[in-house]
């Protein structure tokens, strides 16, 4: 994976840095071996869980929900809410620079798609028709989580 330009300016005091992502970078093969295969499948294959399956559809007990595959905090479950849609729905990320988000220009639909800053891992897809305070919907795939219960 090229690391050019996946640096971020940050304004600190008076001066401004870029500030490298740290990226965890291993093979194909490594992941296959520390994920289960539902979790190879939408972490490193961008695939997507069936809706009203996944472990956190419906779980909200208090905590924090990591990258499934790297232990970054994506989410935390005060952002957490049921938008009925069948996958965990968040309204805003646990810090900005926690996940990033691209174009996604698939299945003929333009989205956005939302990755782990950390390990690239997919974690599903950000729309606009989420609540109060963001507007934002983080749609996310619970096989790409790890729910830390508070
Ligand atoms: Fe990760």
């Amino acid at each position: 994976m090229a690391m050019e330009g996946s640096g971020r300016r940050r304004r600190l005091g008076r001066t401004c840095y870029t500030i490298p992502m740290t990226k965890i970078e291993k093979t194909n093969d490594q992941w296959r071996h520390e994920l289960t295969p539902e979790q190879y499948h939408v972490l490193r294959e961008k695939g997507t869980e069936p809706p009203f399956t996944g472990e956190y559809d419906h779980v909200f007990e208090p905590g924090t929900y990591r990258c499934a595959a790297c232990g970054t905090e994506l989410f935390e479950s005060e952002a957490k809410y049921d938008s009925g849609c069948g996958w965990p729905a968040f309204f805003a990320p646990a810090s900005e620079d926690a996940v990033e988000e691209e174009t996604d220009g698939t299945y003929g639909m333009r989205r956005t798609e939302v990755l782990c800053a950390a390990c690239g891992g997919h974690l599903g897809h950000v729309f606009p028709d989420g609540p109060h305070p963001t507007g934002q919907r983080y749609c996310i795939n619970s096989a790409a989580l790890k729910l830390d219960e508070k």
